[in-house]
């Protein structure tokens, strides 16, 4: 039993096509309908989260475990450069299903991604301020 309205929910009840490409007991994998490169795949758990704040601690272990799994896959067999494990959580990070999951993102050495920050030298004195703010010691 899934969310009623949750595209993903649909997918691991088998009540919507996807192109499952891995699988375990937690777990399924599926490509992206949309992908960002060649072999891009998403990784949810079967069970229902909202995000990375929701999920269970042995879902998001397994979720993390599948991930790099078919990560290695891209690499053997899609002939990857590297991969981008990419996770949103929460609207403002770019969310758009809001059940949890894992872009797989192979990379290639001549695709057309690039990071969507400049990187700039930091003010070290907000960074200090904010590492206080931040620590969890
Ligand atoms: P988010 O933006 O939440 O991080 O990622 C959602 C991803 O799900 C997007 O990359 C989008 O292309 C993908 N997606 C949305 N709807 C479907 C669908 O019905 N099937 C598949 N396979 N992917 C979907
Ligand atoms: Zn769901």
């Amino acid at each position: 039993m899934g969310e009623p309205d949750c595209i993903f929910c649909k997918i691991v009840a088998g009540e919507l096509p996807a192109m499952i490409v891995d699988e375990d007991e937690r777990t399924i994998a599926f490509m992206d309908i949309a992908p960002a490169t060649r072999g891009h795949a998403l990784v949810i758990p079967r069970a229902h989260s909202t995000d990375l704040l929701d999920i269970s601690e042995a879902d998001l272990s397994a979720v993390a475990l599948a991930s790099r799994r078919l990560a290695a896959r891209a690499k053997e067999r899609l002939g990857a450069d590297g991969v981008n494990l990419l996770n949103s959580c929460g609207r403002a990070a770019w969310q758009t299903v809001f059940h949890f999951h894992v872009h797989v993102v192979p990379r290639y050495e001549s695709d057309p991604l690039r990071l969507p920050w400049v990187p700039s030298e930091g003010d070290q004195a907000q960074i200090a301020s904010t590492a206080q703010e931040l620590s969890g010691r």
